[in-house]
């Protein structure tokens, strides 16, 4: 066509590339624009299209338009409100923008024609192009599955190069900018260039961006994957009639949420359920995980209750539930106090020392009940081991926590008031130290961070409440002691027996075995005779076992004799507690040669030891019987040395202990007996058999004894004095160094008996030995 030039109406386009063969739609509402549709529609129907370098600009000159466009026949025209215009065209051919001019209404341009430049390229050369377009096409297909299913079949179907370059530019979906270059390309090859460029660039891009798509997809996958899973293993579980750990771990994660417990603890128990949700249900792994959960959400961690801190309070509940012990209340009542002023736990603990049956355990449960506590027992009796301390590591089998984390469980608050039944009772042995373990309970530094084994995460004990009940500190080892306030807890007297069991003893077990008050009275003789000829014990548990075994028969006779009323009597106890339990050893009928009795301390009371002494033709040996330990044997060693030293005072020969053994028993013989108390006891009888001179029946004694023959104090004091009553014994010899304790007995207790103070052996014989004239 060479020079060609033809006049036509301009329509600029922004953002927009039309080529020649497109046949495309667009709207037009600039007036410009507008007028130039009108101007092509009265004449040849031909526009040039051409785009603007910027799209944003509203007025273009020359400058802003590229000087490449298409020369397009409108074929359709629709005027839509708004004086927009909505034409279809068809690209016929490229033209050059030679020269623009406003002609008003609109943009008129002169077009040159612009053929593509002469190439040589040979047939064979378009063919390869033809067949490398094609194979881009498809492999751009395989990264982008839109372009295959709508466009690839039709371009596969292409012929000719120049066609395929054409038809690609038109139908992949290309920014306007690469359309201008394809438009402006000034050869085949040049085109060829353009297309093959942007297939490649456009094919890296989607490459890029699918395997950015996989990467976000992956991961949103996994979680997808697993939530289906897991709601299909609910579905699978639910069909087999399991029951749903799932379920089981969301409810415990809930309550991990209530708890309140610290976050160290919180993540732990996070972490524990989150693998409990990943384990098959009923396997044993599963188990022993959910027993460990279930466990540590019961501990009360942070949970307190509120404590009653009136001392007055305190006093009034404590009376009330005890008769007497006066000391014990009031050093109760100042530790009380101190806790409460302190606002936090008082070390050291309180340790209640005294024998069975005295009212330690209960003290305890009153003490709880005053101060609005709530209340655990744990008993120590027999506890050997550490672990029953502090727990079994989870990996064994069948581990649980330990005594004090479980009693943490039973109590469901942090600040209980945990008894420490029977501390006295824990041993040790090669498992490991379960003292060591209380050492760590009760030390106020460092029971914050208790470890149990089994638990694992520490447990906090210092809002606690310790006290802790034993029945002798012999066994208790010194550090442990050492953090322990010993309040003791004394033997009672047969009175203060009769007052707890006329005022406590009796109701509580009328009660307990759903009788009224008026139904069944006992008078105080008949309960002095319970206490004397049934019950023989430092404390009242078996008076409050005989008075029980009294009501259970008593409900029987209401029910079956239809009774209206039952009173207990001194004549009508035997029907109901058979014949008389106790015999007491009452004191010898006569004075005896060889023959005394001694006062013992047990940590179950006071009783009274006869200890007798033979003597027989042999070789001066010391024998000693009654299961007597070390210090027992030393203090006959002794006894026997004062014996020998003083015999001669009795006109006994040099050589008598050459000449004759002695044999010392103490009867009862499969109780182990130790200490030094029996010395001057053991001496007496010792210088008794040897002289011959018989010793007062009614006198008993107790008092460590010296070589020179001094003697020294003792302990337990008053038990052993209750014992002398109880035996009917008259005169009681006892330490003169032992003044203050016997200043301290009460008249109720001192009544009817002889105390007389001895220093020595001297004393101890002249008041125990039958006088020499018989009177
Ligand atoms: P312990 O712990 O010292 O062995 P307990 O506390 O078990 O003794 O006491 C045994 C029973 O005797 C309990 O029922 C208790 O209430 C009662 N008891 C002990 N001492 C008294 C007292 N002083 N007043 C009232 N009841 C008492």
């Amino acid at each position: 066509m060479g020079e060609q030039v033809i006049t036509i109406p301009v329509v600029a386009l922004r953002g927009l590339t039309v080529l020649p063969g497109m046949i495309l739609h667009f709207d037009v509402n600039r007036q410009k624009s507008v007028a130039a549709v009108e101007q092509a529609m009265m004449g040849e129907q031909k526009l040039f299209l051409v785009s603007q370098r910027q799209p944003e600009i509203v007025e273009p000159e020359l400058s802003d338009l590229y000087q490449v466009g298409t020369i397009a026949v409108v074929k359709q025209l629709v005027k839509l409100p708004g004086k927009v215009v909505r034409v279809l065209v068809e690209g016929l051919e490229r033209g050059e923008l030679l020269r623009l001019s406003e002609e008003e209404p609109a943009l008129v341009g002169e077009i040159g024609s612009l053929e593509l430049d002469e190439e040589n390229l040979d047939h064979l050369t378009q063919e390869a192009m033809l067949r490398i377009v094609k194979d881009k096409l498809e492999e751009y297909g395989g990264v982008n599955p839109k372009i295959t299913k709508e466009i690839l079949p039709n371009l596969m179907t292409v012929g000719s190069l120049s066609e395929i370059l054409d038809q690609v530019s038109i139908q992949l979906p290309w920014d306007y900018t690469i359309r201008q270059t394809v438009l402006e390309s000034s050869s085949l090859s040049v085109k060829y260039e353009v297309v093959m460029h942007t297939l490649l660039a456009e094919m890296e891009i989607y490459r890029i961006k699918k395997e950015f798509q996989e990467k976000v997809k992956a991961d949103i996958d996994q979680n997808q994957k697993e939530y289906v899973l897991r709601e299909q293993m609910k579905v699978i579980r639910q069909e087999l009639g399991e029951d749903n750990p799932l379920s089981d771990s969301d409810e415990y994660l809930k309550r991990l949420e209530a708890a309140k417990a610290d976050k160290e603890v919180k993540e732990k128990l996070k972490k524990e359920i989150k693998r409990f949700s990943t384990m098959p249900s009923g396997s044993q792994e599963a188990n022993v995980l959910r027993t460990y959960i279930e466990i540590l959400l019961e501990l009360p961690w942070r949970k307190c209750s509120k404590d009653n801190d009136d001392i007055k309070h305190a006093e009034t509940i404590l009376n009330e539930d005890h008769y007497g012990l006066e000391q014990v209340k009031e050093r109760i009542l100042e530790y009380l106090a101190v806790r409460a002023l302190t606002k936090k736990g008082v070390s050291p603990i309180i340790c209640l020392v005294g024998p069975p049956g005295t009212g330690k355990t209960s003290i305890a449960r009153s003490v709880a009940r005053a101060l609005n506590k709530k209340y655990v027992r744990i008993s120590l009796g027999g506890v050997r081991d550490e672990a029953e301390i502090r727990g079994h590591r989870k990996t064994y089998v069948g581990a649980m926590p330990g005594r004090i984390a479980e009693g943490m469980r039973q109590a469901g608050v942090s600040n209980p008031l945990m008894l420490l039944d029977e501390i006295d009772k824990v041993s040790s042995d090669y498992k490991g130290d379960a003292f060591s373990a209380l050492l760590e309970v009760l030390d106020g530094e460092q029971n914050v961070k208790f470890r149990d084994h089994y638990v694992e995460v520490p447990i906090d004990l210092s809002q606690v409440l310790f006290i802790a009940t034993a029945n002798t500190t012999q066994t208790i080892p010194g550090p442990l002691l050492d953090r322990m306030e010993l309040i003791e807890v004394n033997s009672y007297t047969e009175n203060e027996k009769l007052h707890i069991a006329k005022d406590y003893l009796v109701g509580k077990q009328l009660e307990k075995n759903g009788l009224k008050t008026g139904q069944l009275s006992f008078s105080d003789k008949s309960l002095e005779k319970i206490i004397h000829n049934y019950t023989r014990e430092a404390g009242v548990r078996n008076l409050e076992r005989r008075i029980g075994d009294i009501c259970r028969k008593a409900a029987r006779k209401f029910l079956e004799d239809e009774k209206r009323s039952i009173k207990i009597t001194e004549n009508n106890l035997e029907k109901y507690l058979g014949k008389e339990k106790i015999t007491f050893a009452n004191a010898n009928e006569e004075d005896q040669i060889g023959i005394v009795r001694g006062l013992a301390w047990t940590s179950v009371g006071g009783d009274t030891l006869q200890i007798e002494v033979n003597v027989m033709p042999g070789k001066g040996k010391l024998l000693l019987t009654g299961q007597l330990g070390d210090v027992m044997k030393e203090s006959a060693q002794t006894a026997l040395s004062y014996v020998r030293s003083v015999c001669p005072l009795y006109g006994i020969d040099d050589d008598y202990f050459e000449k004759h053994d002695l044999h010392i028993h103490i009867p009862e013989g499969a109780v182990p007996k130790d200490g030094p108390s029996a010395g001057i006891t053991m001496a007496t009888a010792m210088l008794s058999a040897v002289t011959e001179k018989p010793v007062l029946a009614k006198v008993a004694m107790t008092g460590e004894i010296t070589l020179r023959g001094r003697v020294l104090p003792i302990g337990g004091l008053k038990e052993k004095i209750l014992a002398a009553k109880m035996a009917h014994i008259e005169k009681v010899l006892v330490p003169d160094k032992n003044r203050p304790d016997i200043e301290e007995l009460s008249a109720e207790i001192t009544k009817g008996l002889s105390i007389v103070q001895v220093n020595t052996m001297a004393d101890v014989l002249r008041e125990a030995l039958v006088p020499e004239d018989g009177t």
